[in-house]
């Protein structure tokens, strides 16, 4: 890249404020628009960061402040309604990544940008974009409109930016699923450092961790019709959420019950959508990066680490490339096939969750053990051991590209 470019940044969740740390380095001048008034300190609940999310952090430089408010995973332990240990997969000597509240991973990049002198600006919902010669227009709910060289859409899931590049896009899926969980604190139940726990229950998916602390995180799923949005569940009252994952739990075994009642605050719920990938991601001048090009169900963790990969990879292409166009080109060419890969992936695991009905419980019950063993056989270095180094130049070799 030749000269300083103004980099529009529409959206200030994971992708946003990663993209704009990176393009600053690659010699831009990045500004975040986000929607939201301010920084929700409830917007969400935890994540992973896998591995390969993590050493994107450490390239940033605020790896330490994720691993040390996180919760390390070593190690997914596997039961089924009745008890019945199923089995475990990963690797008691090898942390495959963190999970940390997604709040404090959107702060500590957010805190980064300041520290950088990025602007962010909040309240800010994109309405709309327009392009003329080698500029590009974003306006925004508010009125107000900015103009800059190129636009990077990391406006998640429903992505506005998305819609307006790529009108023809095909939306993204509802998997049939919705999530939801908490924080709690349980009285005597033990810390497991290093230990997810996965329930397949009666009725419902149900998952936890206990930190050192005593702090207890917990999600479930469970299977729904239709096409439930954020807001429609947001509207569900508390006090009959609680109900229904009471009914939901009520037949599985201990501590199940004993954690959602403990839950200290509202139990959030979101409906779980993704969306595999679209044919192409960019204009001459815009792209879309992270959940708002390829949507990964949260099943195998990886949403924010592959929106923090993108964010890298793209800026690195803009900073080797002589054209802009031909970065956003690039940067598809080595994302495209890594990425549609682990949403295929997210996606067969989601699968079993779905499987309520005696017969279905019983050859689930059957099959897992074997699946879990093959799992731990088979590597998930491919997903975990991203090579993805801000000092190695990108380029292009025949019929490949390396980043
Ligand atoms: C409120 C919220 C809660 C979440 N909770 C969880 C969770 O508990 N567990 C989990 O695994 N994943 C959760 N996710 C998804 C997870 O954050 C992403 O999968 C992942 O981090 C990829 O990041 P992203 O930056 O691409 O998208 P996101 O993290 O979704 O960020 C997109 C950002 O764009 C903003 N935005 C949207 N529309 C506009 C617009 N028109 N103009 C400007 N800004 C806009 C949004 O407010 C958001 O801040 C949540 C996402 C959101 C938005």
């Amino acid at each position: 890249m030749k000269f300083m470019k103004k980099a529009l940044i529409i959206g200030g969740g994971v992708a946003g404020p990663a993209a704009a740390l990176f393009l600053k380095r690659a010699g831009c001048l990045p500004e975040v628009f986000e929607a939201e008034e301010e920084p929700n300190p409830y917007g969400g609940l935890f994540l992973n960061v896998g591995r390969n999310g993590l050493g994107v952090l450490d390239e940033l430089g605020v790896g330490e402040a994720i691993r040390e408010s996180g919760f390390e995973m070593r190690v997914m332990s596997f039961r089924n309604g009745a008890g019945k240990q199923l089995g475990a997969i990963g690797d008691p000597h090898k942390p495959h990544g963190v999970t940390v509240k997604r709040s404090l991973l959107q702060q500590v990049l957010l805190e980064q940008t300041e520290r950088e002198n990025i602007p962010v600006s909040f309240g800010k919902k994109l309405t709309g974009i327009e392009r003329s010669g080698n500029e590009i227009t974003a306006y925004f709910h508010d009125g107000s409109s900015t103009t800059g060289d190129f636009l990077i859409g990391c406006d998640g899931i429903h992505s506005r930016v998305r819609k307006e590049l790529l009108p023809d896009a095909a939306p993204p899926s509802f998997t049939g699923l919705i999530s939801f969980g908490g924080f709690s604190r349980v009285q005597g139940l033990a810390p497991e450092p290093g230990v997810q726990n996965m329930v397949f229950g009666k009725r419902a998916f149900f998952g936890y961790l206990v930190k050192e602390d005593g702090e207890i995180y917990w999600f479930g799923n469970m299977s729904m019709n239709g096409t439930p949005t954020r807001k429609s569940l947001q509207s569900i009252p508390e006090a009959q959420w609680r109900k229904t994952i009471d009914d939901l739990y009520s037949d599985d075994p201990a501590p199940i019950l004993d954690i959602i009642q403990g839950t200290d605050a509202n139990i959030n719920a979101y409906p779980i959508y993704d969306m595999l990938t679209q044919p192409v991601w960019h204009t001459n001048r815009a792209v879309l990066i992270g959940d708002a090009i390829h949507a990964v169900s949260p099943n195998a963790g990886q949403g924010a680490s592959l929106a923090l990969e993108d964010a890298l990879v793209l800026a690195k292409c803009v900073r080797d490339s002589e054209h802009i166009h031909q970065a956003f080109a690039l940067f598809q060419q080595l994302r495209k096939e890594r990425v549609e890969r682990i949403v295929r992936y997210s996606r067969s695991i989601g699968q079993r969750k779905h499987a309520t009905s005696p017969v279905q419980v019983f050859f689930r019950d059957l099959m897992l053990p074997q699946f879990l063993k093959a799992s731990n056989k088979q590597s998930l270095s491919w997903m975990y051991d991203y090579p993805v180094r801000w000092n190695e130049k990108v380029s292009q070799l025949n019929g490949g590209s390396v980043c």
